[in-house]
Formats: C-alpha cells, sequence, structure tokens
C-alpha cells in the first residue's frame, strides 16, 4: 500500500515537472535539446567579395544596434557578387558559424520587389543578392534551429541599396 502511494506521487511529480518544463521551456531551457546545440550568438556581420581588398564588411549588427555608415550594395541581377555572413559572440569575437543542418538561415526583404537574396546551393552562410530595380530597402536575418530562433536582430534591420 505506502509502495503504490509512493509510486503515486512519484508519477504525478514527474507529470507535473514535465509541464512545468513544458510550459516554462524558453530555449535555453528546452530538456530535449542540450544547450551546447543552441547558437549563442550577439552580433553578425557580412562581408563581399566585390571589393578590393575583398572581405569589405557592408553590414554590422551588434548587441541591438547596427552599426551606422554601412549598407549592403548590389545591382541588378548581380551574380558576381557573393555575401557571407558570419556571427559575433558576447565579447564582439567571430563564432565558428554551425555546418550542421539543424541550423537554418531565414531572412526577412523589406520590399521583395527591389532584391532577391539566394543562398550558394549547398551552403547556409552564404548568399547572392540580385537586383530586381533601382532603389532602397532593409533585410534582417535570423537563425533558426529546430523550429525555434537561436539567433533574431529584434527590431533592427540592415539597408540595401540596388544600383542599376
Ligand atoms: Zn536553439
Amino acid at each position: 500500500m505506502k509502495t503504490k502511494t509512493f509510486f503515486h506521487r512519484t508519477i504525478i511529480f514527474t507529470i507535473t515537472t514535465t509541464i512545468f518544463l513544458g510550459i516554462t521551456g524558453c530555449k535555453k531551457d528546452n530538456p530535449i535539446i542540450p544547450p551546447e546545440d543552441h547558437i549563442e550568438a550577439a552580433g553578425l556581420f557580412i562581408l563581399t567579395n566585390k571589393h578590393n581588398p575583398p572581405a569589405d564588411t557592408v553590414a554590422y549588427y551588434f548587441k541591438d544596434s547596427v552599426k551606422n555608415g554601412l549598407t549592403i550594395t548590389t545591382s541588378i541581377n548581380d551574380a558576381e557578387q557573393l555575401f557571407s555572413l558570419h556571427f559575433l559572440d558576447e565579447n564582439g569575437k567571430t563564432l565558428t558559424s554551425p555546418t550542421d543542418n539543424d541550423h537554418t538561415l531565414n531572412w526577412e526583404i523589406g520590399d521583395t520587389s527591389f532584391v532577391k537574396l539566394q543562398q550558394v546551393s549547398g551552403e547556409q552562410w552564404r548568399f547572392h543578392l540580385f537586383g530586381k530595380k533601382e532603389g532602397n530597402t532593409t533585410v534582417k536575418f535570423f537563425i533558426l534551429h529546430e523550429g525555434h530562433n537561436d539567433f533574431t536582430m529584434g527590431n533592427n534591420t540592415f539597408p540595401i541599396s540596388v544600383a542599376q
């Protein structure tokens, strides 16, 4: 009898704990995904191969602010220019970009009539920006990780300028 009561209590405790974790489980506490699998990015920057020397920074976001004076510039149907995205840790150091398929890049373009973003085939963190018409719009990036965002830019966006 005593054993049975203890058994029942254990079950009730387990159920309660599971429900509790289910409600409060944010991405850092998710009991299914090990914490080391989440990307703890505090920022990102974008390089282009267009300029000489290559690897000019064309966009920089760190701890809820976008660096002023930088613009991602492309032109109509520009297939030669290649952009690469790199993440920063809490100290502003470049993180190793994930190579697994569980982390995917997502983005939001302010006005898709100006530009189209296309990832390099088989790569998550490199892409082309094909201008569609001359003008300005914006872009922001996310890292998707198994149904939740490991990284967002909040309300911040990068400016994009499409030249002729
Ligand atoms: Zn995650």
